[in-house]
C-alpha cells in the first residue's frame, strides 16, 4: 500500500481544524454593539460611522478616512478623488480582484494592465514604468494576498512620471512595508472591509488620505447628505453641494461600523497571532522541494498583515514536473483543507476587457475613450498569464495551534517526499486557470 492518502494510505491530519480556521472572530462586544444600533434605530445614520472613520484614521495615522458601503465603492471614490476622468489610463496589475480597477469605466477611463513579480505576486515596477503613456493618470497598487508591493521603486517611478498612486489595501489592512503602514504611501488608499477580508466588519469599505482636497472629493462622491457646506471647503465643490457627485449612494450600514469600532481594538493583536501561526507553518517547510512561502522577511520591518487568503509558491520542476492540481489534491487527501491551485484569473483575459461594448459606443468599452488601443495580448503579461499553475492557497490559520501547524506541514512534506508515486499514478488534472472571484467560489472536490 502507498504511503500517500491520495493512493489509499493513512491521512496525516487527525486534528479538527475548524476552530483555527473560523472567521471572522467576534465576541459579546460585537454582538452588543450591533444590537445597540438596532435598538437606537440607527441603522441608516452616520454617527457611529463617523466615529469609526475617526478611529480608523487614527489607527493608520492618517488625517482623513471616509467609510463606504463596500470596498468597490471606496475604490471608486478614490479614483474620483484624484480626478480620474475621460480618456485617462489607470495602470493596474492583471492579477487582482476585479474591484481594483473596473470602476474606471464609470469615469470614461480605462484600466491598463501590467505584469506582476513572480515572488511578491504584486505589480512589477519595471513593467509599470513601461506602460506609462501621456494618458496615464494613476497606478493602482495592490498589496496582493497580504504581500506589500515594492513601494520604494513604485513611488520613485510614479513621482518621476507625475502619476498619482492609489493603494488598494483590501488584502493587507495593517500590513507594513519597511516599518510603515500600507495605505500611507500613495496619494490616497482604499480598501474592502467585507467579512472575508482580514479586517472583517460585514459589508463596507474605507478610503484614507492626508490631503483635504482628496478627502472632500471622496466624501462627496457617494455621500449626498454629507455633501453640505459644513464639510466642503473646496471652491470647485461648493456650488455642487446637495447631491452625490458620483450619482451613487455609498453609506455604510451602521451595524458594520459598530462591529468595526470593536474589531479595531483587537485587530493588531489578532493579526499578531495569525503572523506567528503562519510564519511558524512556513518555517516548518523550509527546504522542502517544490515548496516556497509567499511571505516577507519580518526583519526588514515588513509584514503580511493578517495573511489574507494565504498562498504558497509552487516549483513543479523540483518535483519532476508534477502538476500543481495533483500536488494540491494529494495534500488535501492528507486532510489539509483549503489547499487549492491558483488564485484570481488575470483580468486582461476577460471579454469585458477585450470585446464587450457595454454602453453602445460601437466599439469595445475598454477603448471607447482612449487614443490608442490599450488592450493587452496575453503574451505581453507572461508572468500573470502563467501564475495560476505556480501558486496555491494554504489554510488560513488565525489561532495558534502548534499541533495543527505541524500536522499541516507534515502533510505537505509527505506529499513532496513521495512525489514519484504521484507521477506514476494515471489520474489527470486540468491546468488551473484561476477564478474571477474567490469569495464563495466552488472548491474542487477530493
Ligand atoms: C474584496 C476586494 C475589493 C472589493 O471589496 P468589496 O468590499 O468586496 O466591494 C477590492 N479589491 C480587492 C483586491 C479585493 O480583494
Amino acid at each position: 500500500m502507498s504511503k500517500l492518502a491520495f493512493l489509499g494510505g493513512p491521512k496525516t491530519v487527525t486534528l479538527d481544524p475548524t476552530e483555527a480556521l473560523r472567521w471572522p472572530i467576534y465576541g459579546e462586544e460585537e454582538e452588543k454593539a450591533v444590537l445597540d444600533v438596532l435598538h437606537r434605530s440607527a441603522m441608516s445614520g452616520t454617527d457611529i460611522t463617523i466615529k469609526f472613520e475617526n478611529e480608523f484614521a487614527k489607527w493608520m495615522d492618517m488625517k482623513y478616512a471616509v467609510g463606504y458601503s463596500s470596498g468597490t465603492m471606496a475604490l471608486a471614490a478614490a479614483m474620483f478623488s484624484i480626478g480620474l476622468g475621460r480618456g485617462d489610463e489607470l495602470i493596474c496589475p492583471s492579477l487582482t480582484y476585479w474591484a481594483s480597477c473596473i470602476q474606471a469605466y464609470l469615469f470614461g477611463a480605462t484600466p491598463v494592465f501590467c505584469d506582476i513579480d513572480p515572488d511578491t505576486l504584486c505589480l512589477d515596477p519595471a513593467d509599470f514604468e513601461r506602460r506609462i503613456t501621456p494618458n496615464t493618470k494613476a497606478v493602482m497598487v495592490v498589496h496582493y494576498l497580504g504581500h506589500p508591493a515594492e513601494m520604494d521603486a513604485i513611488m520613485a517611478i510614479a513621482k518621476k512620471h507625475n502619476v498619482k498612486v492609489i493603494e488598494d489595501v483590501s488584502h493587507a489592512q495593517g500590513g507594513m512595508y519597511k516599518g510603515r503602514m500600507l495605505g500611507t504611501f500613495g496619494d490616497v488608499a482604499a480598501m474592502s472591509l467585507m467579512s472575508g477580508k482580514s479586517f472583517a466588519i460585514g459589508e463596507a469599505g474605507i478610503f484614507v488620505c492626508n490631503d483635504r482636497k482628496y478627502y472632500e472629493r471622496a466624501l462627496v462622491y457617494g455621500h449626498y447628505e454629507r455633501n453640505n457646506p459644513e464639510n466642503v471647503t473646496d471652491p470647485d465643490l461648493i456650488p455642487l453641494v446637495g447631491l452625490p457627485l458620483g450619482g451613487l449612494k455609498g453609506r455604510v450600514h451602521q451595524m458594520s461600523s459598530a462591529i468595526g469600532l470593536v474589531q479595531l481594538k483587537y485587530y493588531d493583536e489578532r493579526c499578531k497571532e495569525i503572523r506567528k501561526t503562519m510564519n511558524e507553518f512556513w518555517d516548518q517547510l523550509k527546504g522542502v522541494p517544490g515548496v516556497r512561502a509567499h511571505r516577507v522577511d519580518e526583519k526588514t520591518g515588513s509584514t503580511m498583515a493578517g495573511w489574507y487568503y494565504a498562498h504558497g509558491l509552487y516549483k513543479a520542476e523540483e518535483l519532476g514536473g508534477l502538476p500543481i492540481a495533483k500536488f494540491c489534491a494529494a495534500v488535501r487527501a492528507e486532510g489539509v483543507p483549503d489547499l487549492n491551485p491558483g488564485a484570481n484569473r488575470p483580468l486582461h483575459t476577460h471579454p469585458m476587457m477585450q470585446t464587450a461594448d457595454l454602453y453602445h459606443d460601437g466599439k469595445p468599452t475598454r477603448i471607447a475613450f482612449t487614443k490608442t488601443d490599450v488592450r493587452e495580448a496575453t503574451a505581453s503579461l507572461p508572468v500573470a498569464a502563467a501564475i495560476n499553475s505556480q501558486i496555491y492557497s494554504v489554510p488560513w490559520m488565525k489561532k495558534y495551534d502548534k499541533a495543527l501547524i505541524y500536522q499541516f506541514a507534515a502533510a505537505i512534506k509527505k506529499v513532496a517526499a513521495n512525489y514519484k508515486e504521484l507521477l506514476a499514478d494515471p489520474t489527470e488534472f486540468p491546468e488551473p486557470a484561476g477564478v474571477w472571484f474567490t469569495f464563495g467560489a466552488k472548491k474542487p472536490e477530493k
